[in-house]
């Protein structure tokens, strides 16, 4: 399993292969399993993480659902 993202969206350190979890069907990564923990419980109150993901996923052009892309913040 590969994370879409190289570096933890928050600390900008390298991803951990143990601290990865799934965000819009895609994996994602962080540096430790702190943030990880921290984003998968609080998704929705993680828009900086989110958006940062959200960049990633639509260069790529991955998004495995529909989610609106457009979230007024
Ligand atoms: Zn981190």
């Amino acid at each position: 399993m590969t994370s879409i993202n190289q570096y933890c969206p928050r600390s900008g350190k390298p991803v951990q292969s143990d601290s990865l979890t799934q965000y819009r069907g895609v994996t994602v990564g962080f540096c430790n399993r702190g943030c990880r923990d921290d984003f998968a419980a609080n998704i929705e109150q993680r828009p900086s993480d989110r958006q940062y993901f959200d960049v990633l996923i639509k260069e790529q052009d991955i998004a495995a659902d529909a989610l609106p892309q457009d979230v007024t913040s």
